[in-house]
């Protein structure tokens, strides 16, 4: 590592290979000449980024074939991304499944896999299942896992940062051994949030909030273009916010908290079945008790909801989870005790819509972590518009 620390010298390194690879990214495939046109940079510093860029199979090299290749002198080539280059792992090693998606240096996802594991799987056995789905990936895609920039992994439970948790030790190093790169470990939930302000009903956005409402209730916040994470990296911990001071217990160890009452698990029993298929059946058929399990909840969000809109004032927020396919039923009564509970100036323009990504979120999220932190990739996400840049916060 000693190599890399030469400070405010490899930032600027950096920020020109930044330069060279959104061209690329944006504009296709150039020749040296129209590359140091467009980025402006000296041709000497073109020509050793380039250099390096090629070295590290981030780009790719092919002769010209479209008349510039003159008779004389060295043939003229033109440079893309490499899509096999770059390559960006991210992982979610959640309660009850375990995702990884794989992107390429053009952020584009190359492929995403999943397995169902229990409550009671390990957090070991949890980490190898997760490299043995990067190594199908990449073996279905055939990629190679040594143009590996990094591993970005989300888990369960609050990550500060430069958590010392054993769980977040556990993965870091197992990962690290495994692929021999930096891995970046942060909250599942704040990473699914993450996903969704970058690719999902968020996206373009500086102010989101994420709620997610399953066997766990939780959110992410991107505030003001940064993934907020708070002191000790359990910002946004708001099915533990308390609705009820009495009762019930909580093993967070308060009473009356948010998740106890609309959990996934608590609104199976309340409903008195046991998938939410069956939920989602009787909600078509009209089933007018399984309808009141569902608006109470909704309620009961909708006022926790209220709460922090008027703490964050977010532009939109975003819910995900089993929960959300409830769909108008839920997310109706969370809209109407929201508007109802918030200052004008909150609710003005705010928008509450279901999220947009499937069981990949919180690995999109990952990659994300990545794609901001490397060298070769950092820009990101300049691929979905204006603005957006610099919404992805290192999060240490
Ligand atoms: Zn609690």
């Amino acid at each position: 590592m000693a190599k890399d620390t030469a400070g405010p010298l490899r930032l600027l390194r950096e920020t020109h290979e930044e330069r060279v690879l959104a061209v690329l990214r944006t504009e296709g495939a150039m020749t040296r000449a129209q590359l140091t046109e467009q980025t402006g940079l000296s041709r000497a510093t073109l020509s050793s980024i380039v250099q390096d860029l090629l070295a590290a199979d981030a780009l790719t090299e092919t002769a010209a074939d479209d008349g510039t290749s003159r008779g004389r002198g060295r043939p003229v080539t033109v440079l893309t991304l490499n899509p096999a280059g770059g390559l960006a792992l991210g992982m979610d090693l959640g309660h009850r499944a375990v995702q990884v998606t794989v992107a390429n240096v053009a952020h584009e996802i190359v492929g995403t896999t999943g397995i169902a594991c229990s409550e009671r799987t390990t957090w070991a056995r949890r980490l190898e299942l997760a490299i043995s789905l990067a190594e199908s990936l990449a073996a279905q895609h055939s990629i190679s896992l040594s143009a590996l920039s990094g591993v970005g992994v989300g888990v369960v439970g609050p990550v500060g940062h430069a958590s010392r948790s054993s769980r977040a030790q556990l993965v870091r190093d197992g990962l690290n051994e495994r692929f021999g790169v930096p891995v970046y470990v942060d909250n599942n939930t704040r990473l699914a949030g993450l996903g969704e302000a970058i690719w999902g009903a968020g996206a373009g956005l500086r102010n989101v909030l994420y709620l997610r409402l399953s066997y766990g209730v939780g959110s992410g916040l991107v505030l003001d273009g940064h993934l907020f994470s708070g002191a000790g990296g359990a910002a946004g911990e708001l099915g533990h916010v308390s609705v009820d001071p009495e009762w019930p217990r909580c093993p967070c160890g308060g009473t009356g908290c948010l998740e106890r009452y609309v959990s996934l698990s608590a609104v199976l029993e309340q409903c008195g079945v046991r998938s939410f298929d069956e939920v989602l059946e009787l909600l078509t058929a009209g089933d007018e008790r399984v309808h009141e399990v569902i608006a109470t909840a909704g309620g009961r969000i909708g006022q926790v909801l209220a709460t922090a809109c008027n703490t964050v004032n977010p532009e939109t927020v975003v819910i995900g989870g089993e929960l959300a396919e409830a769909g108008a039923p839920l997310l109706d009564p969370i809209r109407a005790t929201v508007r109802k509970y918030t200052h004008s100036q909150v609710r003005q323009g705010l928008e509450i819509v279901p999220a947009t990504l499937g069981h990949d979120d919180a690995a999109r999220g990952g990659i994300a972590l990545v794609l901001r932190r490397s060298a070769l990739l950092a820009g990101y996400p300049a691929a979905t518009g204006p603005g957006s840049r610099d919404r992805v916060h290192d999060i240490g």
